[in-house]
């Protein structure tokens, strides 16, 4: 959905589940935040039908990493 990063400006994975609605229930307020919780914000670069692209200059996570803290096996 959306970049976003913890308390100590470390990125993290937006909470998403059935209690709100999958992140689209999550209400950020006017300067990005939401507890904790501050939206990665970036230029958008080009806008096209009813979106936009954005670029974000944060690297991935290793996929095996989110794994981990899914299913908390290695
Ligand atoms: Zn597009």
């Amino acid at each position: 959905m959306v970049p976003v990063l913890d308390g100590e400006r470390r990125p993290t994975l937006l909470p998403t589940n059935s209690l709100n609605h999958f992140g689209y229930g999550l209400e950020f307020d006017a300067t990005g935040s939401l507890g904790d919780l501050h939206i990665v914000k970036a230029t958008p670069w080009v806008k096209h039908d009813e979106h936009y692209h954005v670029d974000f200059s944060l690297p991935c996570r290793p996929f095996s990493e989110y794994q981990t803290q899914a299913t908390g096996k290695n």
